[in-house]
């Protein structure tokens, strides 16, 4: 066995249990490899044993009172991956769903995701199996004032900047900034995704879903295509949906569905996008709603229909794992010509050989999302030089670094004789950078 699958084969048997995990490693690992062939010195210093163990882990109990006076307790994590190119950096996740392996892909995949950014910032991820569908503003407050009383003591501006992810929007970052800021006394850009008003950066709520659309709209150009006049299917109605949604209608797609966890609405005339930041940012309420305000709309329970939808393009932006091998055919069978994930991995190893092997563009989620962290890091440069850029200039600076992160993993892919390869391609990229800082820190 060769250095790369004895580390795999270990992980496996170290972190049993672990799927999520797991299937990252195997995607990352697998794709390495003629890397690691490359640089014999890696196995000497033991880099990949190290790449793959978390720096630290730290689990605690959140306990709070629901609004019937009961207590509640759940579990919370911050997974403090690894801090090679800069202080960690990655969201916190509320949903019922969480538990370590959850958290330890989505950290290892961040890692190489902040090296693609180009911008100095390490790998981490976190979160709870608390679900903020359904509670009272107060309850979740509650909870937000509850998890932070711990996580106070292992974050800060400089060592670890956490920020929302899938149940962690503009609500529970602001409870959760103004209980880090009563118990430190300190108003630092601790966390990202803040509010304008205490902080936080123009465009930051639209970066995750506007850099998925520059990225692939320069994938498309590459290959003499683009957005205008396709058709395309976007799942999730979440944060990253909307503002993909958004960028895609504006550079002339026609979005046909989108869905949340109970299902989809397919609107063969085009999604009405203002009605379903109604329902979704001003209510928090379900898709359904759509077809009930919208003629041309059709609801079907369940998600998995989505993806028999036919389309030029699909955007996943809801969960891990949402497209099986099944979707992956599929969405192939009925000509998709590019799939690019929002979410982070969206697509099981199994569709990702689908969609490789039937020539679709096929955009991981490492580099294809890598717009949200990286618009994160614009705001923590502007917190610590107490700047305010405009819209229009945050926005520029993250079309830029989408259209690099392409061309790189496009360059790596080559570089390494698999053309189009794009998933080899961000392995690699980004695997280079945190590579050669751990190389230069030495064992530790
Ligand atoms: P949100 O919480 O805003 O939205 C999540 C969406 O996914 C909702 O529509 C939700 O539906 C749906 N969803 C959740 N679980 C399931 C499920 N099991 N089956 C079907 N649909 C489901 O999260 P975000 O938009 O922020 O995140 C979406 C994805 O993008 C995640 O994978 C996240 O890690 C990734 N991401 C997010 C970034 C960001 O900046 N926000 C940055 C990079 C990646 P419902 O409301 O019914 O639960």
């Amino acid at each position: 066995m060769n250095y790369v699958q004895t580390v795999l084969e270990n992980l496996k048997k170290q972190n049993p249990n672990e799927p999520e995990f797991h299937q990252a490693a195997t995607e990352i690992l697998s794709t390495i490899a003629p890397v690691v062939e490359k640089h014999p010195e890696y196995e000497a210093a033991g880099l990949l044993e190290r790449f793959v163990e978390p720096e630290r882990v730290i689990m605690f109990r959140v306990p709070w009172v629901d609004d019937s006076g009961r207590v509640r307790v759940n579990k919370g994590y911050r997974v403090q991956f690894n801090s090679a190119i800069g202080p960690y950096k990655g969201g916190l996740r509320f949903h019922p769903s969480v538990n370590l392996s959850i958290i330890k892909f989505l950290g290892l995949e961040q890692i190489l995701k902040n090296s693609l950014t180009g911008l100095p910032i390490g790998g981490g991820k976190g979160g709870a199996d608390f679900d903020p569908k359904g509670k009272s503003d107060r309850e979740v407050m509650a909870f937000c004032q509850s998890f932070m009383t711990e996580l106070y003591r292992h974050i800060g501006a400089d060592t670890d900047v956490p920020a929302g992810d899938v149940g962690v929007g503009g609500r529970e970052i602001g409870y959760l900034f103004g209980q880090y800021k009563r118990i430190r006394d300190e108003h630092v850009g601790v966390l990202t995704g803040r509010g304008i008003s205490y902080g936080g950066s123009l465009a930051r709520k639209e970066a995750t879903g506007y850099g998925l659309v520059y990225i692939t709209e320069e994938a498309l150009n590459a290959c003499g295509d683009s957005f205008k006049g396709k058709t395309v299917i976007i799942s999730g109605s979440g944060n990253v949906a909307i503002y993909a949604c958004e960028k895609a209608q504006s550079l002339g797609a026609k979005v046909v569905a989108m869905y949340d966890s109970d299902g989809y609405v397919y609107d063969p005339e085009g999604i009405r996008l203002d009605i379903i930041k109604e329902i979704k940012e001003v209510k928090r309420g379900r898709i359904k709603e759509y077809a009930a305000k919208v003629k041309s709309a059709k609801y079907s329970d369940g998600c998995k229909g989505i993806w028999t939808i036919p389309c030029d393009i699909a955007l996943p932006c809801a969960i891990q794992n949402e497209i099986d091998a099944e979707s992956a055919n599929a969405l192939v069978k009925n000509g998709v010509k590019c799939v690019a994930e929002g979410a982070n991995m969206p697509s099981t190893l199994e569709a990702i050989d689908i969609f490789q092997k039937s020539g679709v563009i096929f955009l991981p989620a490492k580099a294809a999302n890598a717009g949200g962290v990286a618009t994160s890091a614009l705001e923590m440069a502007q917190s610590s030089g107490r700047l305010f850029w405009t819209f229009e200039e945050v926005d520029k600076k993250l079309k830029s670094i989408m259209i690099n992160i392409y061309h790189n993993i496009d360059s790596a892919a080559n570089e390494y004789g698999c053309k189009g390869n794009y998933v080899l391609g961000a392995n690699i990229a980004g695997f280079l950078k945190v590579a050669e800082a751990m190389m230069a820190h030495g064992v530790v």
